[in-house]
């Protein structure tokens, strides 16, 4: 297959959020069910193409952090950045807040996106103790 004859956006016009619905939009094989964030064009694991775009759950698991001391482009320090692997998704890294002094992972979270399209981080994570996930099961209350 040529990749030249797929007929599919490239990657900066594809979609990465739906704002109204509050969730990350990327893409899923048809084939495998791999998921990717941002989308891809062709299956990261078995090369199928085209892929389909979906939007992902707002919630997953919290599986590590770190603080990061160094700034970055409309970014004060500290901040934090946290590796989720999305209920229904595939794993992002992202900023986290809202975190409490020894947080401990896994920890169940949910998406927040940012109210302004511009601002840097367009979205992040935080504690989510009662919202119910994807799955069907409802996060465990944090502690200590
Ligand atoms: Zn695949």
């Amino acid at each position: 297959m040529e990749l030249s004859k797929l007929d599919i956006a490239n990657t900066t016009a594809r979609p990465r959020y739906d704002r109204e619905a509050g969730t990350l939009v990327g893409s899923r094989c048809e084939r495998c069910l791999a998921t990717s964030w941002p989308g891809r064009a062709v299956c990261h694991r078995c090369g199928y193409a085209p892929t389909t775009i979906t939007s992902f759950a707002q919630t997953g698991m919290m599986l590590s952090y770190t603080t990061v001391w160094v700034a970055r482009p409309g970014v004060t320090p500290p901040f934090t950045l946290a590796q989720v692997k999305l209920d229904d998704g595939p794993m992002i890294v992202g900023h986290a807040r809202e975190l409490a002094e020894g947080t401990r992972v896994p920890l169940h979270v949910v998406l927040v996106l940012g109210e302004d399209p511009e601002m840097t981080p367009l979205f992040w994570f935080e504690p989510a103790p009662d919202v119910p996930h994807a799955d069907g099961s409802w996060a465990a209350a944090q502690s200590g």
